[in-house]
């Protein structure tokens, strides 16, 4: 399995807000490679399932319908270290106890509209990219 790899998301409301030339430049100017890049919109039952592991807490319903809201960019990218990378660069869940210049300081508006996602293991990185992209081969 590989360690280069992470998957991020932009989410509805950071697209929604015109940010995303601005996040992807971001991303790239941390040295981040993008291997795969797609346009979507989550159905509620993909919402659902990429969030599957929060079913049970309080917030799982508003956080799908903030994840349906609108389209999102799906990527796949690659750096050394990327999953643990990205999160550092990402900066914490709530942006506003994030890192002062990260993505979620400058683009997340609250805790469930912050910005972006980054994959938390590289397990999952697998798991997620596959969700969005056909083939591991391209990565
Ligand atoms: P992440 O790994 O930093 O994205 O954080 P988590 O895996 O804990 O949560 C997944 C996503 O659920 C976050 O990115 C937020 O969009 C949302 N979320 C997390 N905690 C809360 C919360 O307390 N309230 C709401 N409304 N959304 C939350």
């Amino acid at each position: 399995m590989s360690r280069n790899i992470t998957f991020t998301m932009i989410k509805p409301g950071a697209v929604a807000a015109g940010h995303i030339g601005a996040i992807m430049a971001k991303i790239a100017e941390g040295g981040f490679r993008f291997k795969a890049v797609r346009m979507t919109r989550l159905s509620k039952e993909q919402a659902e399932t990429f969030y599957g592991i929060h079913r049970e807490r309080p917030f799982f319903n508003s956080l799908v319908a903030s994840m349906t809201s609108g389209p999102i960019i799906a990527a796949v990218l690659e750096k050394e270290n990327a999953v643990l990378a990205y999160r550092d660069y990402i900066g914490a869940t709530n942006p506003a106890d994030a890192r002062e210049g990260s993505i979620r300081k400058l683009y997340g508006t609250s805790i469930e509209s912050n910005a972006v996602h980054g994959s938390d293991s590289d397990e999952n990185a697998q798991i997620e990219a596959n969700f969005f992209f056909n083939s591991m081969d391209q990565f």
